[in-house]
């Protein structure tokens, strides 16, 4: 039941994946000189990519911002803004990855400091075919990384402590002994829990009342060893032969699993 719950939860990723994958991937141009920006846009649109151009600072975070953008391929120098603040500002505002074009060397140190904090960049002339590899190691990266996130906010998989034939299912607060669901009283529950965390460790009646009923709990321990007994009755082939909750001679209990 377990493992199938799991691929479940694999299966429904694995569908968004796809659609994600299916969807042509965002790239947004900033870019002034109207030459180079035609021939960017051209060849990522070869690409198969969606893409958009503007030609000045401003525009640029307009468009970002409508747009969400998988890619900005942005330019330093711009009319209104320069690249530098356009960065600063979106790297505020979202995750988009972003590949800064520079014209000069000096430039360089900017661009991938904290002041920017570019995730790569491109030095001025640079071909078609260098640009193209660029931009797809970004994309793909983003890709991976949204898969992470993915990841996270999935479900957590059941969390469940198994000993043979008998299940303690931690996320449904459900006890199976040979693939029938036993019915516990919630203090039941809570010892057979105690016990089986602490697996083969001795515990004393007194420290099982502490830490399963609390320390302010009015009765003795008794209640510990009524309890037992009923636990017993419920997940031992023979209550008065148990295997799993043995008792320790002037102690307390132990669970052999
Ligand atoms: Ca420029």
């Amino acid at each position: 039941m377990q493992a199938g719950c799991f691929n479940i939860v694999l299966t429904d990723a694995n569908l968004l994946y796809g659609i994600v994958q299916t969807m042509a991937e965002k790239i947004l141009i900033v870019e002034d000189e109207l030459a180079l920006q035609e021939t960017l846009a051209y060849n990522l649109k070869k690409e198969g990519y969606t893409v958009e151009t503007v030609g000045d600072g401003r525009a640029a975070l307009e468009s970002a911002r409508k747009l969400k953008p998988d890619l900005i391929v942005l330019d330093i120098m711009l009319p209104e803004m320069d690249g530098f603040e356009v960065a600063r500002i979106l790297r505020k505002e979202m995750t988009t990855a972003i590949l800064m074009l520079t014209a000069r060397d000096d430039e360089i140190d900017r661009v991938v400091g904290l002041e920017v904090g570019a995730d790569d960049y491109l030095t001025k002339p640079f071909s078609m075919r260098e640009l193209v590899a660029r931009v797809k190691a970004q994309l793909r990266r983003a890709r991976l990384l949204r898969e992470e996130i993915g990841k996270t906010v999935e479900p957590a998989p059941h969390e469940a402590l198994t000993f043979d034939n008998l299940t303690i299912d931690l996320t449904r607060r459900e006890v199976i002994l040979n693939e029938k669901p036993v019915q516990l009283k919630p203090k039941e529950y809570e010892l057979l829990l105690f016990l089986a965390e602490h697996r083969r460790q001795m515990l004393s009646r007194e420290f099982i009342l502490e830490r399963v009923w609390g320390w302010d709990y009015i009765g003795d321990s008794r209640t510990v060893d009524v309890h037992v007994r009923w636990l017993r009755q419920k997940i031992e082939v023979n209550s008065s032969e148990p295997k799993r909750i043995v008792t320790v001679r002037g102690g307390g209990y132990r669970f052999e699993g």
